[in-house]
C-alpha cells in the first residue's frame, strides 16, 4: 500500500453519536482486511456546505449523511441518481476523483433487500400495502414500492398534508387514509410498514389498531431501537412474517462500502452481531 492513500468515509449528522454506521463499516473493514476508517462527523447545519467542500481535501472518498441534513446532502450535489431526486433526499454522497460530488439514496435499496432477505415469499403484487408515516423514510419506501410493483400504497399520517403531498409526488397508486382510520389500512393491506419514530426508545408507542394483521401478511418495522417492537409482536402473535428495521440499516450501507472500499460485504448474523454490540 506504499505511496497509496487510505480511504476514509464517514457518517454525518447532527447529532451523530448514535450512529451505528461506524461500528458496521469498522466491522466489514476487519472482516475483509481491507484498509480504510470511518468516522462520526458531528456537523451543524450552517456548516454542512463549507465542510463537505473541504472532507476530500483530507482523504476522505464519500459520505453517509442523516438527519438532518439528507436535503443540503441532495442540494449540494453536482450529480444525482434518479431515486435520490425522486425521493428528494441523499444519504449518501461520493466525492469523485474529478472533484465533484455524486449523490445518491439507497434507503429505498436497503428496505427492499431487507424485506427480500426476511420475507423470502413476499410477493409486492400480493395486495396492497400500508405505510405509516409520510417523513422522510417514508419517500424511500414508497418510491421503492412503486418501482418493484405494488399497484396500491394505502399512506397513512398523523398530519394528512404530508400524506397528500406524498400523493401528488408518487401518483395514484398511494391512497391517503385519515390517521384515526390508519387501522382499517392495516386491516386492507398484506404487507405493512411502519415508517414513523412511534414505538422508537424515547418515543410513544404506535398505537394504530393491529388487530387487521393476519397469517401471510408482511409486518416490517424501520424503528431497531427497539428490536422488537410492539406492531412486530402483535404481527407475530397473529401469525404474519415479521421483519425488523436493523436489515434496512445494514443493507443500504452496502452500495456506499463498495464504492468507497472496493469491495461488497456481506449482510450476514455476524453483521449484525457486530452492530447491536
Ligand atoms: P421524519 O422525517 O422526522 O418523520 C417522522 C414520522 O413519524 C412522520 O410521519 C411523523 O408524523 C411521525 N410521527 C412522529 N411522532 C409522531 C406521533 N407522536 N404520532 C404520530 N406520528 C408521529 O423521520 P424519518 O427520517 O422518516 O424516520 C422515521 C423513523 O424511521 C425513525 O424511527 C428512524 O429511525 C427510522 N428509520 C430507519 C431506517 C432504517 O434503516 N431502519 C432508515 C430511515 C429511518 P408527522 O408528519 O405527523 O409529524
Amino acid at each position: 500500500m506504499s505511496g497509496e492513500k487510505i480511504p476514509v468515509a464517514g457518517v454525518i449528522g447532527y447529532p451523530i453519536s448514535h450512529s451505528k454506521s461506524p461500528a458496521l463499516f469498522r466491522h466489514w473493514l476487519e472482516r475483509m482486511e481491507l484498509p480504510g476508517h470511518y468516522v462520526h462527523l458531528h456537523i451543524a447545519p450552517e456548516d454542512f456546505d463549507a465542510s463537505v467542500r473541504q472532507l476530500p481535501k483530507m482523504g476522505f472518498v464519500g459520505v453517509n449523511v442523516t438527519l438532518p441534513h439528507k436535503h443540503a446532502a441532495l442540494a449540494i450535489a453536482d450529480h444525482k441518481t434518479d431515486r435520490a431526486v425522486m425521493i428528494g433526499a441523499a444519504n449518501t454522497l461520493i466525492f469523485r476523483k474529478d472533484g465533484l460530488i455524486h449523490a445518491d439514496n439507497t434507503d429505498g435499496y436497503g428496505f427492499v433487500t431487507n424485506l427480500r432477505a426476511n420475507a423470502p415469499g413476499w410477493n409486492p403484487r400480493s395486495g396492497p400495502a400500508c405505510v405509516l408515516g409520510a417523513g422522510g423514510a417514508a419517500r424511500a419506501v414508497i418510491a421503492a414500492l412503486i418501482d418493484i410493483g405494488v399497484e396500491r400504497i394505502l399512506l397513512s399520517n398523523r398530519t394528512r398534508g404530508k400524506a397528500d403531498a406524498m400523493r401528488s409526488d408518487f401518483g395514484s397508486r398511494v391512497e391517503v387514509v385519515n390517521w384515526v382510520d390508519a387501522g382499517e389500512a392495516v386491516d386492507d393491506a398484506t404487507t405493512i410498514i411502519n415508517t414513523t419514530s412511534l414505538g422508537m426508545v424515547g418515543q410513544p408507542e404506535l398505537r394504530v389498531p393491529l388487530d387487521g394483521l393476519r397469517p401471510g401478511d408482511v409486518v416490517n418495522d424501520l424503528v431497531y431501537a427497539p428490536l422488537e417492537t410492539r406492531l412486530l409482536r402483535e404481527g407475530r402473535a397473529a401469525g404474519a412474517t415479521v421483519v425488523d428495521g436493523l436489515g434496512m440499516l445494514l443493507h443500504q450501507a452496502v452500495p456506499g462500502f463498495e464504492r468507497w472500499f472496493g469491495k461488497r460485504p456481506e449482510v450476514d448474523e455476524d453483521t449484525r452481531l457486530a452492530v447491536l454490540g
